[in-house]
């Protein structure tokens, strides 16, 4: 069965759309440790990160990159934290969060919600500062 990521990716369920290339898709976390937590993913279903292709694990770093240098610039933040769990969606991710202290990026703190108009207006906000988009 198709992951809830593949599903993201074909449309076939709602994101908060931040970035897309060919092979690559960025949107929000639903369950954010920050705002505008993002998560980027390659769109082929491989479960774990470190068994994707070498030519694929660059690119999505590659993309990551790209992604959280937008991120940066449209959330204030000290930094970009990232971070591999992977434990709950079988299909390999890396988190972006932006941080302002270590405890920022601790995955057992509870996560905020948003609205969906919120959540929109996040994601518009990190989309304006990503060229290309
Ligand atoms: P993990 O696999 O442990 O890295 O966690 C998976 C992450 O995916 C969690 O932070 C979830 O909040 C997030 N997530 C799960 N389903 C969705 C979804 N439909 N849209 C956005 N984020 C999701």
């Amino acid at each position: 069965m198709a992951s809830v990521f593949t599903k993201i990716v074909k449309g076939e369920i709602p994101c908060y759309k931040i970035a897309e290339t060919e092979k690559y898709f960025a949107f929000l976390d639903i369950n954010p440790l920050k705002e505008g937590h993002t998560l980027v993913i390659p769109k082929q279903e491989v479960d774990y990160l470190f068994d994707l292709k070498e030519e694929d694990y660059i690119g999505l770093q590659l993309f990551a990159k790209y992604v959280a240098e937008g991120l940066g610039r449209a959330i204030e933040c000290e930094r970009v934290g990232t971070a591999v769990i992977g434990l709950e969606v079988p299909h390999a991710h890396i988190h972006l969060v932006p941080i302002n202290e270590i405890n920022d990026l601790n995955f057992a703190n509870e996560k905020l919600s948003f609205s969906p108009e919120e959540f929109e207006a996040i994601a518009a906000k990190i989309r304006e500062e990503i060229p290309g988009n």
